[in-house]
């Protein structure tokens, strides 16, 4: 016969099953994280919808997400930075963004330090792979290391303007499994290697990589990342969007690299702007990203997608690191900022 607790039990395991990631409560509610690579713009009902968002990430699963980076996107932000900050209540910090592979870089070197001074908190340069964006015939800007460049990253790294969520590449999964973004292996470590001349070139510069460099979508990529991270002490990577690849790597060198190179590693997701109809849905996007960092659950897609992988169950010294100590290190003006925010 069934009890009454049986009862409870079944009802709750269905209630768990059918709500999925929505029960994950975090144990450390004590560490703010910070999202360093958002596309949020100067869209201000999305950036209230942000607040609601975190307002709801805290209720539901006690996760305190502090602060974004937004890196701009088309609309150029660099007018609109002391509004972004008044309308996110302080919790949104902005960079000066560029997209370079048709027109070159459209700021000026002369300009940088003045951008530092007015509280940006980078410049975002998107110089990914210049097929995908050049239409046929036109010759653009290959590669990061192209000459016409040096002057921003000299005046850059003079002022201490910090290259943010730098995207030079497009994932390029193993023989067999290329994935839809990059097939060519070649093309894909021209585009590296031109980042990897920028860090010879300019040893002062600090650079954070956006989506890991995508150099997590294999396991030797994972090694060239630990020749980079120790070649290289000012450069870093972000996790923006690559979580839903992370099923293509051994999880132990993965779980190793984070763990070595704690220090070097970003959170970020690579989220957009924000309709109030789909703050649940971003919260959900969140908390999985957030589980599989601190926990071993399986867990069903990262930021975006669907693929399954075991979480890395990080220590909280990790932890902290890679959401929000390394970019308080990393962004000018980031750490007195938070330091004004309530705590929650
Ligand atoms: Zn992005």
């Amino acid at each position: 016969m069934m009890t009454r607790f049986s009862v409870l039990l079944i009802t709750g395991f269905i209630f768990l099953t059918c709500n999925g990631f929505s029960q994950f409560i975090t144990e450390y509610p004590e560490i703010p994280r910070i999202d360093v690579h958002t596309h949020l713009s100067n869209e201000y009902p999305g950036i209230i919808n942000y607040l609601e968002m975190r307002d709801s990430l805290r209720m539901q699963h006690g996760i305190n997400l502090a602060m974004w980076i937004n890196l701009g996107e088309e609309k150029r932000t660099e007018t609109a930075i002391d509004t972004i900050t008044r309308v996110s209540k302080g919790r949104v910090m902005t960079c000066i963004s560029d997209y370079s592979p048709q027109r070159g870089l459209t700021h000026k070197p002369e300009d940088i330090a003045g951008y530092v001074q007015k509280g940006y908190a980078g410049y975002k340069i998107w110089h990914g792979p210049a097929y995908r964006v050049l239409d046929e015939g036109e010759t653009g800007i290959a590669y990061i290391d192209n000459p016409a460049h040096e002057p921003m990253f000299e005046a850059m790294e003079k002022a201490g303007m910090v290259l943010a969520s730098v995207h030079v590449a497009d994932p390029n999964g193993p023989f067999g499994d290329r994935g839809e973004w990059c097939a060519d292996p070649v093309e894909f470590w021209r585009e590296i290697i031109g980042l990897e001349r920028v860090l010879q070139r300019h040893p002062g510069l600090v650079v954070v990589a956006a989506h890991g460099s995508w150099l997590v979508c294999q396991d030797a990529q994972i090694d060239f990342l630990r020749y980079m991270f120790k070649t290289y002490p000012n450069f870093h990577v972000d996790l923006a969007a690559t979580f839903q690849y992370f099923y293509m790597v051994n999880r132990d060198n993965l779980r190793d690299l984070f763990m070595e190179y704690s220090d070097r590693i970003l959170y970020g997701t690579d989220t957009g702007e924000l309709k109030k109809s789909d703050i649940p849905k971003k919260v959900d996007q969140y908390v999985k990203t957030f589980r599989f960092l601190e926990t071993d659950d399986a867990v069903q897609g990262g930021f975006y997608g669907e693929t399954m992988s075991t979480g890395l169950n990080l220590p909280k010294a990790v932890l902290e690191n890679i959401y929000y100590k390394n970019a308080l290190k990393i962004y000018p003006g980031l750490k007195e900022r938070m330091s004004k925010l309530d705590q929650y």
